[in-house]
């Protein structure tokens, strides 16, 4: 059996940092982690193909070679989904589709051959023996939730890891907290499941046999989800990973606030590798905090216990959310004070979307509050909710002045300088100036520091760093993110 495994196209957002990757020449942020994972579950004697469309086109002759498509999507990845499935519809290639955007929209896909719904790691199999027999079914929707600890290694040699900034894993699924607008907890439950300490080190050992030396993304949706586990073996086991290599490999991923109170763990996080984290603070108002249960950042100083993760060694970034029920006009204004005052380069703003499944959505529903369809992006200005005390005229210019102010150089800039001066990075062991580090440094100065409309920033911010050569590559990396970010919030309209 020859099956191609198709990856859609993300749109131009801010996730999708196409802006940035033309600095240091790569093609996407991250692989289709969960399609190579699904490759791994196929019969070793199917004939596999990937073609990830974010850095290839598939073309006609791609589909004559495939007795199959297995194609994996978010939300997100819609149109270019429902584009390449109409196309593989025309070749007469059967389609078996999985992932986020099938499990939450299953109807809205009649031209899908077969549907993989929720986690496959119990269904695939049994999918896969009805197909090989000719009798496949449409649906196969997992009952359970699986336990990942037998999921087998992603597929990495599928992939051309040239074309990616960073390499991704996965440590666990699910999230403990209950935020009403998150489909982690809908999709992947709240009892955290995480794989073992050597099913990690030996997926970081295949990375870094096929010579992967930049950064790797844990994208489990809260890592901190089980600390015991962390502290007790993971987060010591990955620490001696480093030791044994010549180099560190830069790691970061997706946490919750309560990372801050828990310093023991800060330190072995930053002792393992990790220098960023991504947190969802939403709102610094706690009406709005409560009103979507995000407990866990209620009742603090969410600036004071951002400072500390700086102080400490960790980047912040976080998600932004307006169109809480309870913001007002001023919220706009408010948020801008607080990220400004947090020093949170890296602040991804989105208008509250209503996901199908989520709280939010069965509550809006109720209200007859919910109108079309949820883009998935929540950072491209659009919603599918009716707001409560602004119009939606006012939630959309209140959006789009809170990107662009966000985003002028001056306030990024400044925003950079808040972040370095609190930021005390670990040295990483091993680093040394790589070519690829070089060329974006040339392509910084060209891109930013000549043509750029950030040129009198940008320089004014290296000169600063000269200074602060520990600094230094944080700064540079940022100035470049901070290129990518103008650009996507100049074309929100
Ligand atoms: S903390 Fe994050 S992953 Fe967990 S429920 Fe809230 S939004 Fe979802």
């Amino acid at each position: 059996m020859k099956a191609l495994l198709l990856y859609p196209e993300f749109p131009d957002g801010f996730w999708s940092f196409k802006h940035a990757l033309k600095f240091v020449g790569r093609k996407a942020a991250l692989p289709p982690l969960g399609l190579i994972t699904i490759a791994a579950m196929l019969p070793g004697t199917w004939e596999l193909r990937l073609i990830d469309m974010n850095v290839k086109k598939l073309t006609d002759t791609d589909l004559s070679w495939a007795d199959c498509v297995l194609v994996s999507a978010m939300v997100v990845q819609r149109k270019s989904a429902k584009e390449l499935i109409a196309r593989c519809n025309k070749a007469k290639v059967p389609v078996i589709a999985g992932g986020p955007l099938f499990t939450e929209e299953r109807d809205a896909f009649p031209e899908v051959d077969h549907l993989i719904l929720g986690e496959a790691e119990n269904i695939f199999p049994r999918f896969v023996a009805d197909f090989e027999a000719g009798h496949a079914a449409r649906f196969y929707a997992a009952s359970d939730r699986p336990n990942i600890q037998v999921t087998p290694m992603p597929r990495w040699d599928l992939l051309d890891m040239k074309q990616y900034a960073s390499m991704s894993v996965q440590f666990s699924r699910g999230c403990p907290f209950n935020c009403d607008f998150c489909d982690i907890t809908v999709l992947f439950g709240r009892r955290p499941r995480v794989k073992t300490a050597e099913q990690m080190i030996a997926e970081l050992d295949a990375l870094w046999d096929a010579d992967w030396r930049s950064s790797v993304f844990f994208v489990d949706d809260n890592f901190i989800g089980n600390k015991p586990y962390l502290k007790t073996t993971l987060l010591p086991a990955l620490i001696a990973w480093q030791h044994s290599h010549k180099r560190s490999i830069p790691f970061y991923t997706e946490v919750s606030i309560n990372l801050a109170d828990d310093e023991d763990l800060v330190r072995q996080m930053v002792a393992a590798g990790f220098d960023r984290v991504f947190i969802g603070i939403e709102t610094p108002e706690e009406e709005g905090l409560l009103g979507c249960n995000k407990l866990q950042n209620t009742k603090r100083d969410l600036t004071a216990s951002i400072k500390k993760l700086q102080n400490m060694g960790l980047e912040v970034q976080a998600g932004f959310i307006v169109g809480f029920d309870s913001d007002t006009f001023s919220t706009f204004r408010r948020q801008y004070a607080f990220i400004q005052a947090s020093g949170i380069p890296t602040a991804m703003v989105g208008i509250l979307q209503a996901l199908p499944g989520t709280k939010l959505y069965e509550r809006l529903w109720g209200e007859g509050r919910i109108k079309g369809v949820v883009s998935g992006d929540n950072v491209d200005g659009t919603t599918n909710i009716v707001p409560k005390l602004v119009s939606s005229e006012e939630l959309s210019v209140g959006y789009r002045w809170l990107v662009h102010y966000l985003y002028a150089p001056k306030h990024y800039y400044q925003r950079v300088r808040t972040f370095l001066k609190e930021y005390d990075p670990a040295p990483l062991r091993g680093a040394s100036l790589s070519l690829k580090g070089f060329l974006a440094l040339v392509r910084s100065f060209i891109y930013l520091g000549v043509l750029g409309k950030e040129r009198f920033c940008y320089w004014k911010l290296i000169i600063w760093l000269l200074r602060r050569p520990r600094l230094f590559p944080a700064g540079v990396t940022l100035s470049i993110f901070g290129y990518h970010f103008r650009k996507v919030a100049e074309s929100i309209r």
